[in-house]
């Protein structure tokens, strides 16, 4: 059998902040000392691997009142929060250890930073809120319409075919509410699992344009596509792949103005080229890139010129629910939901998603697939 490595190259080699703080005097709390710190533990604090007292380097009173417990008792844990440049989560687990030979009392302590899993419990609630309060507001409009009609127009038809109209218009938005939150589950259910299929971006264009294209015709809205020759075929799931051209084409059309044109244009290059600018003085920002770069992507561009988005708001435009404030959407069709699907399709696809936009000028998505081979 291969000797296993020393155990104090495996504690030093910890991630966590591995520290022995021995006491002589337990009535005395500032006479703890920290006999031991492993690698991970002295860039946290930035202490020597050994004699530093306690209480120059820890000084949260519930984690200083663990340790007395654990060098009382054996066992002890406490959570608590630091607040540096970043505020940070820590989870501090006391372990018994024997005595020292000189009869010193001692005690293990491991630090773990909890700071990620508090995050994700934070925007899991946040999520839950938004989205309760999002399906809320159009259900109080529905019930309010319901009394009305049930009240005082109930012998009114002109005021009934209009409040029966909104209804329509209000369960309708629910619908796409719950369709789009269904949607984003079940994708981020499969983002670990990377597509197999084989998809004609060329004609997931034409799809989308037959679908949604008669819709925007009613707004003057025109949809032109500049597709390449043979068509470009990405590695992904053709519903998927669909989706997010719906949304970005979609987006664009609804942000365009009456009379405007939507660009949809798809080529083959390297990854290099989804990061060159498209559009002359835009702010520009990735949303997502691939962890690791394939060699061709079928980059898909979606420009229109609508009102554009000020560079402040880009960084914020894939999180569930958000909306520019102040901008807008003819009669708010959307749910906020759309490009927050768009950021979770594209990075199942081990693909990239770029904005660029002007204020005043107009809006440029472009998302990239890798190519299949
Ligand atoms: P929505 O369903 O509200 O369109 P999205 O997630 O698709 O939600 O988009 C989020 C927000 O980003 C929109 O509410 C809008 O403020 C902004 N946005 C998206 N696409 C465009 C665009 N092409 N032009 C201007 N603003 C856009």
């Amino acid at each position: 059998m291969p000797q296993a490595p020393d155990a104090d190259e495996i504690v030093e080699r910890l991630p966590d902040p591995v520290m022995v703080i021995a006491a002589g005097d337990l009535t005395d709390p500032s006479d703890r000392t920290i006999t031991f710190a492993n690698a991970a533990a002295q860039t946290l604090l930035r202490i020597p691997a050994e004699g530093a007292p306690l209480v120059s380097v820890l000084r949260h009173p519930r984690l200083l009142e663990a340790v007395d417990e654990g060098l009382a008792d054996g066992g002890a844990e406490a959570a608590y929060e630091t607040y540096g440049a970043q505020p940070r989560w820590w989870r501090a687990l006391l372990r018994p250890l024997p005595d020292t030979p000189g009869g010193l009392k001692q005690v293990l302590l491991i630090l773990r930073d909890e700071t990620d899993a508090r995050r994700n419990e934070r925007m899991r609630a946040d999520f839950l809120a938004n989205a309760s309060h999002e399906l809320r507001t159009p259900l109080a409009s529905l019930t309010g319409f319901v009394e009305t009609l049930q009240g005082h127009a109930k012998d009114d038809p002109a005021a009934r075919d209009r409040f029966l109209a909104i209804m329509a218009a209000q369960a309708g938005r629910m619908a796409r509410l719950i369709d789009d939150l269904l949607s984003l589950s079940r994708i981020e259910l499969n983002e670990h699992i990377p597509p197999s299929g084989e998809v004609d971006i060329n004609a997931a264009v034409h799809d989308v344009m037959s679908a949604s294209g008669p819709i925007h015709a009613q707004r003057g809205v025109k949809i032109t596509p500049n597709l390449p020759s043979p068509p470009a075929m990405a590695l992904g799931d053709r519903d998927q792949v669909v989706q997010v051209l719906q949304n970005l084409i979609d987006n664009a059309a609804k942000y365009s103005p009456t009379g405007g044109e939507v660009r949809v244009e798809v080529l083959l290059a390297p990854a290099g080229a989804a990061a060159v600018p498209s559009r002359a003085g835009a702010a520009r920002l990735s949303l997502l890139t691939p962890d690791t770069p394939v060699g061709h992507y079928v980059i898909i561009r979606v420009s229109d010129d609508g009102p554009g988005i000020a560079r402040q708001n880009l960084p914020r435009l894939s999180e569930r629910f958000y909306r520019v404030e102040g901008q807008k959407s003819g009669e708010r069709l959307g749910t906020g939901l759309g490009l927050a699907i768009v950021k979770h399709i594209v990075n199942r696809h081990r693909g990239g998603l770029v904005v660029e936009s002007a204020e005043g000028q107009g809006t440029t998505f472009t998302a990239y697939f890798p190519v299949t081979h």
